[in-house]
């Protein structure tokens, strides 16, 4: 492979690195994840095979979609290349594509100047971010990448938040010891239970949905009022509250403490008739919200759930702890990690087809590598290039700086 030549010519445009020689297809090689629990894989044979019909030479490492149910024999069936080890995997690979962030280790594999594309976690992986920086690894974050109309297709936050949203109602539903429905039957009439969403963002739409399918009184709550269409239009009911919170770019801003009041108040009275209760608030870059206190979960039925989307960033209920169940006042209060990944099968596809879209930012029209990344949506996910860290926040954080 020739020496990259790597430099930045001007504001946005930013000289991609070595060029793949002519006649020669651009490898791109997907590792088995490694990140306990992580059952998802980056790509799926569906997708494999429009890769390599447009000119890539796709390979997966032996067993990288097990867990997902996509077995060797379908990516080997769809063109790709099943490769024993990571040494013949990543022998001249250009393009690495992965769901959880490499580690020191899986950094320490790749040759200078590859790409490397998927969630990167900045904040939980400086080292693994720094060691890509002084690789000369590119990286691109796919949790960078805008939520504009155009980006929607390789939106992967989106993709997996609606897996979380799906599962977490079905969770929810699983540890309830009541119906959702309800049911007129010989033996009696069943009053449907009710369902509490706290957060309509991406996740809590998709949990609605999913409760109302089956059966429940489903009620929403968001600070932004602009959620309160999507919910009705599910069938659900908005509690609305005079707080407005729309911030930048679409997202919540912090409440004021006044408004952190009035919004427990409300919150707490709708949490306390509520048979489930899934939360799923967050404020990008910061603690989730807490919704939901001690006090609060002591008024609720013995019997309800919590289930709390928010647990990896803090949680949205005081009870919570990540990656486990607990009981307190009669109350289960689950903590999940990585929803997405029990769902693998799907969620491994919608993710495989945000990458497949991301890739055709990185080829021109004949298929070859572009030498410049100067699409927004590649300027503004580019985490790591050229022995720098280009996210800002990031660079701070590694500089022992805050965000
Ligand atoms: P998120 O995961 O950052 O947060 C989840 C939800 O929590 C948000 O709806 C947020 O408003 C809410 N929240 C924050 N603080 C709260 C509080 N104190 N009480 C109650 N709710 C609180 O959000 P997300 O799911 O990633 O989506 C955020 C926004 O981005 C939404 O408006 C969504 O429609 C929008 N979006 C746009 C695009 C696009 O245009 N391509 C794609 C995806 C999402």
């Amino acid at each position: 492979m020739s020496t990259p030549v790597i430099e930045e010519k001007g504001k946005g445009i930013i000289t991609a690195g070595p060029k793949v020689p002519s006649g020669m297809p651009i490898v791109i090689a997907v590792p088995k994840e490694l990140t306990p629990g992580e059952q998802r894989v980056a790509t799926v044979p569906e997708v494999v095979q429009k890769l390599t019909k447009s000119g890539y030479e796709v390979r997966i490492e032996h067993d990288a979609g097990t867990h997902a149910y996509y077995p060797d024999s379908l990516f080997t069936a769809a063109g790709a290349k099943i490769a024993s080890g990571r040494t013949e995997l990543l022998d001249g690979t250009r393009i690495v594509l992965r769901v959880q962030p490499p580690t020191v280790a899986e950094v320490d594999q790749l040759a200078k100047g590859t790409i490397v594309i998927g969630f990167m976690n900045a904040t939980n992986n400086l080292e693994a971010i720094a060691r890509m920086r002084d690789r000369n690894i590119t990286a691109f974050a796919l949790e960078l990448v805008p939520r504009i109309t155009r980006a929607q297709s390789m939106d992967a936050l989106s993709s997996q938040a609606t897996a979380a949203g799906y599962t977490a109602a079905i969770l929810g539903a699983d540890n309830c010891p009541k119906f959702l429905p309800m049911l007129t039957t010989a033996a009696g009439t069943i009053r449907p239970a009710t369902v509490l969403i706290l957060g309509a963002g991406v996740a809590g739409l998709m949990a609605i949905a999913t409760a109302k399918r089956l059966g429940a009184i489903v009620e929403a709550y968001d600070v932004r009022r602009a959620a309160g269409e999507q919910v009705r239009s599910l069938g659900a009911k908005f509690l609305e509250l005079e707080i407005n919170a729309e911030g930048q770019g679409g997202y919540a801003r912090e409440l004021t403490p006044e408004e952190k009041a009035q919004e427990q108040q409300m919150v707490s009275a709708a949490v306390a008739r509520a048979d489930i209760v899934i939360t799923t608030a967050a404020i990008p870059g910061r603690r989730a919200p807490l919704l939901v206190t001690k006090e609060t979960v002591a008024t609720m039925r013995p019997g309800a759930v919590i289930v709390d989307l928010a647990a990896e960033s803090g949680g949205n209920c005081e009870f919570t702890q990540a990656g486990k169940t607990v009981r307190e006042f009669g109350v289960t209060i689950i903590g999940p990690q990585n929803l997405p990944a029990r769902v693998p099968f799907h969620s491994s596809q919608m993710y495989a087809k945000n990458l497949q879209s991301f890739l055709a930012l990185l080829v021109d029209k004949d298929g070859v590598l572009v030498q410049e990344f100067s699409d927004e949506i590649l300027v503004a996910s580019l985490l790591v290039h050229a022995g720098e860290v280009r996210h800002g926040p990031t660079r701070d954080l590694l500089s022992g700086g805050k965000p």
